[in-house]
């Protein structure tokens, strides 16, 4: 079956999104050549808590996307999965980006599961009060450049992403497993499925009989279990989708 009718048979489908459906609004992703992973190292977890410097270089390369793509708009893969969405389809979308483009696509914020996060606020590490960038900007400046540290309880101020080594969220990770135990179509969207454990969600709608649809312009490890794999441009694919 084609994507368009497994789409129409399902009674339920659940996205789960990668950095490659936001490529197209201008957001590179990880692994592709020349994506940010071939570029720069990401800073660990503990590396950010153990010293100021990695906290400082963490808050300057922030800034630094934000003057990059901090008006990026969604694409055709989220308006397209809006669409769905809307239609009553998608009871909700399953995403690992950080870039808040399935929430600006229309889907409420409540039913986008974020399981890395989101990049465009920030939170303090101890007391979870949740800081706005351009409040951080100005305390970074006014500090030569010093990441600054929470006026309520001194902990540490990090944009509410999920680094390497730092604890998955758990609501998160609960309504991950909801949805991908709900749906009878799973629809991997620009994934290269290699970060656990959320790469886990594929394989577990899979086991729970759902049909797993794989859309990504390079091969993953989990192609040889999907019932349809899509290896094209995932803007080009999903169009077709949106309704006007
Ligand atoms: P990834 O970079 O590991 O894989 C992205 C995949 O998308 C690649 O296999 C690539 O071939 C494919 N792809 C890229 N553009 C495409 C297109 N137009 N059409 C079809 N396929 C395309 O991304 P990942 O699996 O999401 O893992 C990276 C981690 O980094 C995630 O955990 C995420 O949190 C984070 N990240 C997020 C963003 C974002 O929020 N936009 C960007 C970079 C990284
Ligand atoms: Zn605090």
């Amino acid at each position: 079956m084609e994507l368009k009718d497994l789409i129409e048979a399902a009674r339920s489908v659940v996205p789960f999104t990668g950095a490659g459906i936001s490529t197209e609004c201008g957001i590179p992703d990880f692994r592709s050549p020349g994506g940010i992973w071939t570029k720069m190292r990401p800073i660990p977890f503990d590396e950010f808590l153990a010293s100021q410097e990695m906290r400082d270089e963490a808050w300057r390369r922030r800034f630094a996307m934000e003057d990059h793509f901090g008006d990026a708009k969604p694409g055709r893969g989220h308006l397209a999965l809006a669409s769905l969405y809307r239609a009553g389809k998608v009871p909700g979308v399953v995403t690992q980006n950080i870039d808040n483009l399935h929430q600006a696509s229309g889907i409420a914020a409540d039913h986008v599961v974020e399981l890395h996060g989101n990049s465009t606020y920030a939170a303090c590490l101890d007391c979870a009060a949740r800081y706005e960038l351009p409040w951080v900007k100005q305390q970074f400046a006014a500090a030569g450049d010093r990441a600054p540290d929470c006026p309520a309880c001194g902990g540490h101020i990090k944009s509410a992403t999920v680094s390497f080594g730092q604890a998955m969220p758990e609501r998160a990770m609960r309504r991950a497993e909801e949805l991908t135990l709900g749906c009878d179509l799973f629809l991997t969207v620009g994934s290269s499925l290699v970060v656990w454990p959320a790469a886990g969600f594929p394989l577990m709608a899979k086991r729970n009989g759902a049909r797993l649809v794989i859309i990504n312009r390079e091969p993953t490890d989990f192609d040889e279990i999907a019932d349809l794999v899509v290896r094209e441009d995932i803007g080009t694919v999903l169009a077709p989708l949106i309704a006007h």
